[in-house]
């Protein structure tokens, strides 16, 4: 099996190299320097999964989702066309087989997690046997010095993942596994799987990347992974030079120290990036209070006893019962729209959304994370709806806080940029649409690259509302000479 020199040697002709960082452990470090939205690492999964089993959300093989078909023998995997079947053939018999010989209950027991771990196994025979091809990025003993964090996994997890290993175990009968190290390798799984997304960064699947697992977390990262399929490209966010670390992002970085602190627990390290060791104003902004003064920005700290809230800026102050009785009221209210959101009522969904985002503009910091998140919501209520308006109002809204929050080329402020332009090019407003999509084309070049269908159509959009500007533009000329 390919060894840890072969994969230094490829690293090192993609201008990379693996170093050792005090306090982090490993890390991929730039031998060279990388430009804005240049591919530093870009690899297919060793395994993968789509997250829906049986449902036939995306084919196994290229993660596309249309024209899925069944395999007629597990009724498991699906794909998209005879192509992608062949290329998944090899590993896919061996598991078929498997799942094939299963009695319905223990079909329904295949969860994601079970499905990956089971073609863990069976590639790693394959591998071994020698019948299908390793390299120096492509081989389990890479898979084999993930971190497992197995000493600090807590006590129910560990008999959680000695159940889960059984079930591996009754699904693989043929093969003698070492259920110790299967329950290892699923601890490894929590902390090193990435989930696969769409352009969108909508979940679609699970895929272990040993090599994007050496990149360490950032919540100010340099670069960033995007998938095109199940391929995963780690793209630089900003100039990266010689001997400079690459980071990318585990988590949903718009939220204040203490929520990122937590979300990162789950990988068992404490982020010391200089988000997160600045003690900061961002956090008062992304979880505080308004000024009382509407057309003050100030941010507010709590005095003794929360008993009264002071601005930073210009020193009035709020009194804290009344804060919590308004917070109290829109946490009753954001019950009930959810509850109508659960129950597909988007319309009073909506209307009781828009009564808490009122409620929470008078509460909150106009940059809160509480706000933003309402009207991410309002958003997509308002985009199932076809309200174009009012969706592109709440679209606007979250703007000036995504910038706040991301860096400059995150692919979030991106994409946001690219609903506002579609949903502008929509109400016929073209030259908005020109700005808003030139802004979302000038983001994603960088964080997804020019060559994906996603990119396309959006490039293709734009060409399309930069001909109506100007065709607009000539016309109105004509007739101002007409007169
Ligand atoms: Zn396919
Ligand atoms: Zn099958
Ligand atoms: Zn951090
Ligand atoms: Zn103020």
């Amino acid at each position: 099996m390919a060894s840890w020199s072969e994969l230094r040697e490829e690293l090192a002709g993609r201008g990379l190299a693996v170093a050792s960082v005090p306090g982090k452990g490993r890390a991929l470090v730039a031998t060279r320097s990388f430009f804005p939205g240049e591919v530093i690492v870009w690899q297919e999964p060793y395994v993968s999964t789509p997250n829906k089993i049986s449902e036939g959300s995306n084919c196994d093989n290229c993660f596309a989702s249309r024209n899925l078909r069944k395999c007629s023998v597990c009724r498991v995997a699906w794909y998209c066309g005879s192509a992608c079947q062949k290329e998944e053939w090899k590993l896919h018999q061996l598991e078929c087989r498997a799942i094939a010989a299963l009695t319905e209950d223990r079909k329904k027991m295949l969860t994601p997690t079970i499905r990956l771990m089971v073609r863990l196994v069976l590639r790693r025979k394959l591998q071994n046997e020698k019948a299908t091809p390793s390299s120096g990025t492509d081989n389990y003993n890479l898979v084999d010095a993930l971190e497992s964090h197995i000493s600090e996994v807590d006590k129910n997890q560990l008999v959680l993942y000695a159940q889960m290993a059984n079930l591996v175990q009754l699904i693989l009968p043929s093969l003698k596994l070492d259920l110790k190290e299967i329950a290892h390798t699923f601890s490894k799984f929590s902390c090193n799987a990435h989930t696969i997304c769409d352009p969108e960064l909508r979940p679609l699947g699970t895929g272990l990347y040993p090599v994007l697992s050496i990149i360490n977390h950032s919540c100010v990262p340099s670069a960033v992974l995007i998938f095109e399929g199940r391929t995963a490209y780690v793209r630089a966010l900003q100039p990266i030079g010689k001997n400079e670390e690459v980071s990318i992002s585990y988590i949903e970085t718009a939220a204040t120290t203490m929520k990122r602190q937590d979300d990162l627990k789950h990988y068992y390290f404490t982020c010391t990036c200089p988000r997160c060791v600045k003690d900061s104003e961002e956090d008062a902004l992304l979880e505080g209070y308004r000024c009382k003064d509407q057309k003050c920005d100030g941010f507010l700290l709590s005095n003794s006893e929360n008993k009264a809230y002071t601005c930073q800026k210009c020193s009035i102050s709020r009194d804290g019962e009344e804060l919590k009785k308004m917070a109290s009221e829109v946490l009753l209210l954001s019950d009930k729209a959810s509850s109508f959101v659960s129950s597909g009522n988007n319309s009073e969904a909506g209307s009781m959304y828009k009564t808490v985002e009122e409620i929470e503009r008078k509460l909150y910091h106009p940059l809160s994370a509480t706000l933003l998140h309402t009207r991410e919501t309002l958003l997509k209520i308002y985009m199932k709806l076809q309200d174009w308006q009012m969706a592109l109002m709440y679209c606007r809204l979250t703007i000036p806080v995504y910038e706040r929050v991301y860096p400059p080329f995150h692919p979030m402020i991106g994409l946001q940029f690219y609903t506002c332009g579609k949903l502008e090019w929509l109400l016929e407003y073209t030259e908005d649409a020109l700005k808003s999509l030139t802004r979302a084309a000038d983001v994603l070049r960088i964080t997804h690259g020019t060559k994906s269908e996603f990119m396309q159509e959006l490039l293709g959009r734009l060409e399309e509302a930069r001909a109506e500007a100007s065709f607009r533009l000539s016309d109105g000329d004509e007739q101002r000479i007409g007169r």
